[in-house]
C-alpha cells in the first residue's frame, strides 16, 4: 500500500521514449491509489468530455490537444453489415507529442478494457476492429505526453451488396445449398476461381496458388459408413488440364499436412466417396499441431452432432496475407485455416431453414505450430462468421435473408 504521507513520484519518460506498458499500468495504479491525498485524479474521472464527441465517418477531427494522463472519449456509429473499424490518430505539432489510442464496442475503454490498442511512439496511431457488429464503438485518446493539435478519424467497411450474377446455390448442388460463398465459375477463364462441382463436394480452385480457395459441403448420417481411408492422394484429374496444380513432391519434406478441407472421415459410405476427399485440390499445406489437433478435434465433434440428429453445411478454406509463404513448386500456405458449419435438423437442406436461432460455429486457427498446441481445445478458436468474411471477402449464408445473415454471422459460438 502506499503511504499517504509520501505521495508517489510520478516519472515522465523522455522525450521520445515509450514507457514499456507494465510501467504504464503501474503509474496509473498508482495515481488512482494516490488520488485521494495529494490531488491526482483517477482515470475514470479523466475524460475532457463528459458525452462522447461522435466521429463522422471519414470525416476527421482536428486541434486535439491534452496532457499526460488526460483523455478524451469519442464513439462511432457503425451500420448494419459493418465488418471493419480503422481509426487513427495523427499530426500534432512538437516532436515530442505522444498519444494512444483505445477502441471498444458497447462501452468506454479503459487501458485495462479495449478491443484494440495502439501504443506507438508519437501520433502515429492506427487502431482496426475487424468485423465490427453494428452499434456503437467507443475511441479514448489518453495522453502520454502532452500532446496538441492532434487530429483523429475514423473509417468502416460494410458489407459488400451480394453480386446479383452469382446463382442460387441449389441450382448448382447441394453442397453449397445455403449459397455460394463468392463469383466462381465452372467455366475458364476463372484459373484464380474455378467452381469444381463433385458428386461429394464443390470447390473453388486456385490455379496461382495451387490450392482451394474454398470447399463446401453437407454433412448428414447418410454420408457415414465404414469404408478405410483410401490414401490415394494424386492431382484431381477433373480440373481443366490448364490449371496449375500441386503434386505430393510438394508437399514432401515441406514441414506441412496435406490437410483435408473436406476430411475423409465425412465421406465414408463408399470407396469413390472417399477417394475423392483425396485430391490435391481438396488439400491445404496444414500445420500438424493445428491438423491433428483442434482441426481434426473439430471434425470428430461435427460428425458428433450428425449422429445426434443434425444436418450441416461446411464451408472451409484458408485465410491468405500479402507476403506469406509458399512450398514446393509454389504452393501457397495460408496464414490461418477457416471452418464456418451451419448446425440445422436432419433433413433441412434450404435457406428457408435458417433462421437467427440457428447455431453457426465458425473457427479461425492459426497454421502454425508455434501459435497452436496439438492439445488446444478447438473452443478457442471461435470467432463471429463476420470476422472470416472480413478477413476472407467470402460471404456465407449468402441465399439467406442478410437480416438473418447479420443476426447470425456477429455472434460467437459459445456453446459447448
Ligand atoms: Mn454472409
Amino acid at each position: 500500500m502506499l503511504d499517504p504521507a509520501r505521495p508517489a513520484v510520478l516519472q515522465l519518460p523522455p522525450p521520445g521514449e515509450r514507457l514499456p506498458l507494465a510501467r504504464t499500468l503501474l503509474l496509473l495504479v498508482l495515481a488512482a491509489a494516490a488520488a485521494g491525498c495529494n490531488g491526482v485524479v483517477p482515470f475514470a474521472e479523466l475524460d475532457d468530455v463528459a458525452e462522447p464527441t461522435i466521429l463522422e465517418k471519414d470525416a476527421p477531427v482536428a486541434g486535439l490537444s491534452g496532457g499526460i494522463g488526460r483523455s478524451a472519449l469519442f464513439a462511432v456509429e457503425l451500420p448494419p453489415g459493418a465488418m471493419a473499424l480503422t481509426v487513427r490518430l495523427g499530426a500534432g505539432t512538437s516532436p515530442t507529442n505522444d498519444a494512444d489510442l483505445y477502441v471498444r464496442a458497447g462501452e468506454p475503454p479503459t487501458p485495462e478494457q479495449f478491443d484494440c490498442r495502439s501504443a506507438n511512439i508519437g501520433l502515429s496511431e492506427s487502431c482496426t476492429v475487424i468485423a465490427p457488429t453494428q452499434g456503437r464503438y467507443f475511441v479514448r485518446v489518453i495522453g502520454a505526453t502532452a500532446f496538441a493539435d492532434a487530429e483523429l478519424s475514423a473509417t468502416y467497411r460494410v458489407r459488400a451488396p451480394r453480386d446479383p450474377s452469382i446463382p442460387p446455390g441449389a441450382s448448382v448442388s447441394v453442397h453449397v445449398a445455403l449459397g455460394l460463398p463468392d463469383g466462381s465459375k465452372a467455366t475458364m477463364p476463372n484459373a484464380d476461381h474455378f467452381l469444381s462441382v463433385k458428386p461429394q463436394y464443390v470447390v473453388s480452385y486456385n490455379a496461382a496458388r495451387k490450392v482451394a480457395n474454398w470447399a463446401s459441403w453437407e454433412l448428414n448420417s447418410s454420408y457415414l459408413g465404414s469404408v478405410m481411408r483410401a490414401e490415394d492422394f494424386r492431382p484431381d484429374d477433373t480440373l481443366p488440364p490448364q490449371l496449375a496444380q500441386a503434386t505430393n513432391d510438394d508437399y514432401l519434406g515441406s514441414g506441412f499436412d496435406r490437410g483435408h478441407l473436406c476430411p475423409s472421415a465425412d465421406r465414408t459410405r463408399n470407396a469413390a466417396d472417399n477417394s475423392a476427399t483425396f485430391y490435391l485440390s481438396n488439400m491445404i499445406p496444414q500445420s500438424a499441431n493445428n491438423n491433428r489437433g483442434p482441426w481434426g478435434n473439430f471434425e470428430i465433434y461435427e460428425r458428433q452432432l450428425v449422429r445426434g440428429g443434425s444436418q450441416l453445411f461446411v464451408v472451409a478454406g484458408g485465410v491468405f496475407e500479402p507476403g506469406g509463404r509458399t512450398v514446393g513448386s509454389g504452393v501457397a500456405v495460408p496464414t490461418s485455416t477457416f471452418k464456418v458449419v451451419v448446425v440445422l435438423p436432419a433433413g433441412a437442406t434450404s435457406p428457408g431453414a435458417v433462421e437467427t436461432t440457428t447455431r453457426v460455429i465458425a473457427l479461425l486457427v492459426p497454421n502454425d505450430d508455434t501459435l497452436v498446441n496439438v492439445d488446444d481445445d478447438w473452443r478457442k478458436f471461435r470467432v463471429s462468421p463476420r470476422e472470416i468474411e472480413a478477413r476472407t471477402g467470402l460471404d456465407f449464408l449468402g441465399d439467406v435473408p442478410v437480416e438473418i445473415q447479420d443476426a447470425l454471422e456477429t455472434r460467437v459460438d459459445d456453446a459447448r
